[in-house]
């Protein structure tokens, strides 16, 4: 299973994910959602697409 949780930056740093949460309606809870990803090296943003918004565990 691939580690989505932080990538490589092109800048030699690390990205890490940006979590954050959706409105569930069913039961009125929160649904984690992976943003994207944030290098604080370089400030760089990579947007999560299809199935990397899905938070497996946290
Ligand atoms: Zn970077």
């Amino acid at each position: 299973m691939t580690d989505l949780t932080k990538k490589p930056c092109a800048c030699g740093g690390e990205m890490g994910q940006i979590i954050g949460f959706v409105p569930r309606p069913s039961d009125e809870g929160l649904t984690p959602v992976r943003k994207g990803w944030y290098c604080v090296e370089c400030r760089a943003w990579e947007d999560a697409i299809l199935r990397e918004t899905t938070v497996e565990n946290i």
